[in-house]
């Protein structure tokens, strides 16, 4: 029997960073030693505070249905964070706490896409933000970011990519997957553009911002332009700087009626974010930055251990990622040749398949972010694991025929 589903569902792509961490499982459950670097997640623990705090607030009996829009208290500590790390005042009605970023996402798209409204989503992206244009009947415009830019959106191409059509503007820096960032320069640029285009909304996603690497900071578009900050929502989470991913708890500020319209359709979907995994955030926030910043320092010796093997393979670029924690190599070199089991490398899905397949490491090829020739490979593991990991990639890169 056909199983009739609804159509906003249908020619949605299934996000390939699921489907190949899938295809890892299915190796490993056949005894395969896979060493899977498709997935972007903390190695880390979760703060001990957070654990506390979440526990104790389980005993206190904090156990009820929250306020839809999050507790008084995380909303309290999520507006001092902004002050205090990215110069933006936002008030309670400004905030929103969601089940992780993810849904924040969700939430604002479903509040304001209509159908053929156009959301600019600059490539390389994160999987999800498309899907869910989609999703709510949008249409998502890819604006290549290249390589020799070191993958920054340039103001230029943004200008040309705004249509009367374009509703958003997704501003994911530090990128996910490239580890882009973007400077106080590049966003003045985009915010001289955005200017010229009133009705243009921006979702900022700044999840990664505490990873920056080299010295280097995050800046918030918000914060750098302020006059454009009643059309910008700024969302972040506890999920990467916190090693919290499994507690599901994001958060962020924007103009008063959109959090109002995402509040609603968070009532109707969720009634809220878990009480527990809220205090839990709760402490974590208030935890001194010297445990974030510990953990980017190993983010960022990985990731020069990665690239500095990765650019001494044969066929491989790779950009220097200034931020998050992905190495985003071209494998343009390898396309066209012949693995060592006759498989031809026609392009970089077929890439990361033999690569799992025949060397047993998992990758997500870049076309699952919108752009082809790169696969993602998260340094979001021990340095063992990754030196195991470049061996077998290098192996598998010099028998490339
Ligand atoms: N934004 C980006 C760029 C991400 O990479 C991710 C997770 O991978 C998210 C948002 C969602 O994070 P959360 O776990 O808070 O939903």
């Amino acid at each position: 029997m056909s199983f009739r589903l609804a159509q906003r569902l249908q020619g949605l792509p299934q996000p390939a960073t699921i489907a190949m961490s899938a295809k890892a499982r299915a190796l490993k459950a056949q005894g395969v030693d896979v060493i899977s670097l498709a997935l972007g997640e903390p190695d880390f623990p979760s703060p001990p505070e957070a654990v506390e705090a979440a526990y104790q607030a389980g005993l206190r009996g904090d156990t009820k249905y929250p306020p839809v829009g999050g507790q008084p208290a995380l909303k309290a500590a999520v507006a001092k964070k902004f002050l205090d790390e990215n110069g933006l005042h936002y008030a309670p009605e400004e905030i929103l706490i969601g089940n992780g970023g993810k849904q924040l996402i969700y939430n604002a798209f479903a509040a304001t896409i209509d159908p053929g409204d156009e959301v600019i989503v600059p490539a390389p992206y994160w999987v999800s933000y498309p899907i869910i244009a989609q999703m709510m009947g949008g249409v998502p415009v890819s604006v290549i970011c290249h390589e020799e830019d070191r993958f920054r959106l340039k103001a230029e191409a943004l200008r040309d990519a705004i249509t009367p059509r374009t509703r958003w503007l997704v501003l994911n820096f530090p990128n996910n997957p490239s580890g882009a960032i973007l400077e106080r320069d590049d966003l003045e640029a985009i915010a001289d553009v955005l200017r010229d285009a009133p009705h243009v909304l921006v979702m900022a996603d700044e999840i990664y911002e505490h990873l920056t690497f080299d010295g280097k900071t995050h800046a918030s578009l918000a914060c750098v332009a302020p006059d454009l900050k009643d059309r910008i929502l700024t969302i972040n989470g506890m999920a990467k700087a916190y090693a919290m991913t499994g507690w599901r708890v994001g958060f962020c500020g924007g103009p008063a009626p959109l959090i109002k319209a995402m509040t609603s359709i968070q009532s109707n979907a969720t009634s809220g974010i878990c009480t527990l995994a809220q205090a839990g955030a709760v402490a974590a926030l208030a935890t001194p930055a010297a445990g974030r910043d510990a953990m980017r320092d190993v983010y960022q010796a990985r990731r020069d251990l990665v690239v500095a093997r990765l650019r001494s393979m044969p066929h491989v670029t790779c950009a220097m990622p200034e931020g998050a924690f992905y190495a985003f190599p071209g494998i343009a070199g390898a396309l066209g040749r012949k693995s060592a089991a006759g498989r031809v490398i026609v392009d970089d899905v077929a890439f990361a398949e033999a690569l799992l397949e025949e060397a047993h490491v998992s990758v997500v090829p870049g076309s699952a972010f919108g752009q082809t020739g790169h696969i993602r490979l998260s340094v979001a593991a021990s340095d063992a694991l990754l030196i195991e990991a470049c061996t077998r990639l290098e192996r598998f890169l010099l028998t490339l025929a």
